[in-house]
């Protein structure tokens, strides 16, 4: 974004960072670069550009508008989310401890413990809604604390400021995913995290149709360290989707704010439906850490889980195989409602112990609401409700 164009509100970095009319042509979108060389005026004279694994202007263009999202200086994208956080656990030694969160992401869970686990990496898994089990993990060897709130499927919330403080003059670094919240509402690098991560394919694509990950800082020393991996592994996404993530992200304040309505609306009419049992949803006064939520967050999201009185599988089965237009698919964060089932779909990986620890019952569901109209979204959930 130009000086002229200088703005804090979120919308307006949405719709402007990272963007310049085409200097060549004043094309106010930016171009697609299908290119993977540039050609040089002599011998290492060229304009910023000698190969696309290294940088692309279309993907500069999207780096700098994540950078600007979460109110960081640096932003990297990444093939998925998955190599996104890949290239910050290969930051990491032989040796070096991990604190991490036992209620993550079912892939990255998976990628921490058949991958880095047996090279040498150690990680406690732990219920970072209590800041003190984090202390109590805390060692010499500890070298990144990973989180995510709010988490997947059960909307713990973690407070990031606390985690930060416990860190401060430690050499671990903070990373939070902030692929539930969104920028629009939570910004992690603000709260003291020195690394945030997003699976780009959920809200800031926002329209399920690319598979993209991001990484944001404001330390400069970081990006140079993640900039270097990124270039040596080559996980990096195509300019036609970089292109495409730069469209989403124009609406992401919009449609965060629709799915924040939705999402109050239906967890309020579901806490009211005889055929609900509990409904996971930070934003309701006596959640777990709901004034954590408030202070952290600008609103409380559109994902929500719940479960039925009948805590058979055959009913909540009913349930999901049920609805018209939230569609029964993994994924989230975009426009359109989904309906999933997190121990036969998302969460089947997590072995059942794990899943039963942390209440992932085979009476829960989980709903992504899209920015649909709210009436119509709730009139679905109550036919299959009551199918
Ligand atoms: C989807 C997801 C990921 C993984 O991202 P991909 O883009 O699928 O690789 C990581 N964290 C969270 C919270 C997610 O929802």
């Amino acid at each position: 974004m130009s000086s002229e164009k200088q703005a804090a509100g979120f919308s307006t970095l949405a719709v402007h960072s990272g963007v310049e009319p085409d200097p060549s042509t004043g094309a106010i979108m930016t171009p697609v670069y299908l290119t993977s060389t540039y050609v040089q005026d002599g011998i290492g004279q060229h304009k910023g550009y000698e190969y696309s694994r290294s940088s692309n202007p279309t993907r500069d263009a999207l780096e700098a508008a994540f950078a600007a999202l979460e109110r960081g200086t640096h932003g990297l994208a990444f093939s998925s989310g998955l190599a996104a956080i890949d290239a910050v656990l290969m930051t990491l030694r032989p040796g070096d401890e991990v604190i991490a969160g036992d209620d993550l992401y079912g892939g990255t869970r998976r990628l921490f413990t058949t991958h880095y686990e047996p090279l040498g990496i150690r990680f406690h898994f732990v219920d970072t809604q209590d800041t003190a089990r984090v202390a109590d993990a805390l060692n010499e060897k500890t070298r990144l604390v990973w989180l995510e709130t709010p988490t997947n499927p059960l909307l713990r919330v973690t407070d990031i400021a606390a985690v930060a403080a416990l860190l401060e003059g430690h050499p671990a670094r903070l990373g939070v995913d902030n692929t539930f919240a969104t920028p629009a509402l939570q910004n992690p690098l603000t709260e003291g995290a020195d690394i945030v991560m997003h699976s780009v394919t959920k809200y800031l694509g926002g329209h399920s149709d690319v598979v993209m990950g991001a990484l944001m800082t404001k330390d400069a020393s970081i990006d140079a360290e993640l900039r270097t991996l990124q270039n040596n592994v080559g996980a990096i996404p195509g300019p036609m989707d970089c292109f495409l993530v730069l469209r989403g992200i124009k609406t992401l304040g919009i449609r965060v704010r629709q799915h924040c309505l939705n999402g109050k609306a239906i967890a309020q009419w579901l806490a009211e439906h005889p055929k609900v049992d509990k409904v996971y949803w930070p934003g309701f006064e006596g959640f777990p850490n709901h004034e954590v939520a408030a202070r952290q967050m600008q609103d409380f999201g559109g994902m929500i889980s719940f479960t039925l009185s009948d805590d058979s599988l055959a009913a909540s089965r009913k349930v999901c195989e049920s609805t018209r237009i939230f569609a029964l698919a993994e994924s989230l964060g975009g426009v359109e409602s989904l309906i999933e089932h997190p121990a036969l779909m998302t969460h089947a990986s997590v072995p059942a112990e794990q899943r039963a620890m942390l209440g992932i019952n085979d009476s829960l569901i989980r709903l992504s609401c899209g920015i649909e109209d709210p009436e119509d979204l709730i009139a679905d959930l109550d036919q299959a409700l009551n199918a």
